[in-house]
């Protein structure tokens, strides 16, 4: 891989505050922002006045299961999460590219957009056991100059009802998983208190944070986004849960969003969403108001759970942006914050910023500004990780391979 060059600067640059600027890297870090005017030497990119975002951050995908590669795969689906679990599988067995293949192809794919830091949630089953995890920890170790990945150990088949479940979860961690996930533990486990009682203890065994897929409906997946709260709180583990989904927020009478809310914000217990298009979606706004903290993730990525999906996180705050009413420039600016600082805190790395000192992990966006960005995610014209240009107009600059 090439070294970083010595120096870079991105003259004419638009900062996310609107000004303009020439960014000075050196070292992998931002050294000075210098007005537009000042001398500049050394390695020189004109950006004639396109916007440059910090990096962006997907909070939730599955590396894993996409099918990126792969001769085209009609979408089964299922009537309910179990049916689509056993599709999954028969799917998986049927693939002739390797997964390792698979989810190489949907990093570069990312990269290229410009997001340089993710969580991926990793199945852990009876069948596969801890196949994918050992596989995507070498995945991370490969690609680990490019991209800050962290990888979540996934109960798909669930924890109580799974034999042997939670004592593969326990291994997934002792091998390497960086978080804890888990699944509708009413939907799949039936089982809410023995679920959370699994996943809070191996969470605090191996001082790892959770996130939980809760696509429970209603009444009963805000009772257990209570009870997620009140053992977040009672484990002392404030600040390193998250519910991925809950799809019950947007359904629920007015006074359980109220009191629900106000408990995730106690327990800082953080809220993914994809936007999903058929079911109830968190309401970002409420949410957010409530003083919960709110992050984005692009979910499946052309799997068997959903043919859509291009990981383009400019592309997925707008959709989620669109349908949550997000439209004035403070509103484009909290839609931003879902892929910027909110996921790089749920996730727990650095909030990269447009500063000086900050790592010079940088996006090129052709806009006018960051709400132009937001709400028509052009093009990426430069992708920029510690100071080295990675990406140019989509395309990867160096075989990663
Ligand atoms: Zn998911």
């Amino acid at each position: 891989m090439e070294p970083a060059p010595e120096s870079l600067t991105l003259a004419h640059a638009k900062l996310p505050n609107g000004t303009f600027a020439n960014i000075e890297i050196a070292g992998g870090l931002i050294s000075r922002l210098s007005p537009p005017g000042a001398t500049i030497g050394g390695r020189t990119i004109d950006l004639a006045g396109a916007v440059v975002l910090p990096r962006l951050v997907d909070g939730h995908v599955h590396l894993d299961k996409t099918l990126l590669g792969t001769d085209w795969v009609a979408h089964v689906g299922g009537d309910s999460v179990p049916d689509r679990i056993r599709v999954e599988k028969a799917v998986r067995k049927s693939l002739r590219e390797s997964m390792e293949a698979r989810a190489q192809k949907l990093l570069e794919r990312v990269i290229v957009q410009g997001t340089l830091a993710l969580r991926s949630h990793v199945d852990i089953d009876d069948e596969i056991k801890l196949g994918h995890l050992e596989s995507l920890l070498q995945l991370k170790q490969r690609n680990s100059a490019l991209v800050d990945l962290q990888l979540v150990a996934f109960p798909q088949s669930g924890v109580t009802s799974l034999k042997g479940g939670a004592e593969l979860l326990d291994a997934a961690l002792t091998a390497g998983a960086d978080c804890l996930g888990g699944l509708d533990p009413a939907g799949i486990d039936s089982d809410i208190e023995g679920q959370l009682e699994v996943l809070f203890r191996l969470a605090v065994k191996h001082e790892v944070g959770l996130d939980i897929h809760l696509h429970d409906p209603g009444e009963l997946g805000a009772y257990e986004l209570r009870r997620i709260a009140e053992k977040t709180r009672a484990e002392g583990l404030e600040g390193k849960v998250a519910v991925s989904h809950a799809y019950a927020l947007g359904a629920v009478r007015d006074a359980t969003f109220g009191h629900t809310a106000e408990q995730l914000a106690r327990a800082q217990v953080a809220i993914m969403t994809n936007g999903p298009g058929t079911e109830s979606l968190p309401p970002v706004k409420r949410l957010i108001a409530a003083g919960v903290t709110v992050f984005a993730g692009s979910d499946n990525i052309q799997d068997s759970w959903s043919p859509y999906g291009d990981g383009d996180m400019l592309g997925r705050v707008r959709h989620i942006g669109f349908l949550c009413g997000l439209q004035t420039d403070a509103e484009l600016n909290m839609a931003l914050a879902l892929t910027t600082t909110n996921a790089a805190l749920v996730l727990g790395f650095a909030a990269v910023g447009v500063r000086e000192g900050e790592p010079a992990d940088l996006v090129v966006v052709r806009a006018q500004n960051v709400h132009e960005a937001v709400a028509a995610a052009p093009p990426r014209q430069l992708v920029i990780r510690a100071g080295r240009v990675v990406a140019r107009d989509g395309v990867l600059l160096e075989d990663l391979r």
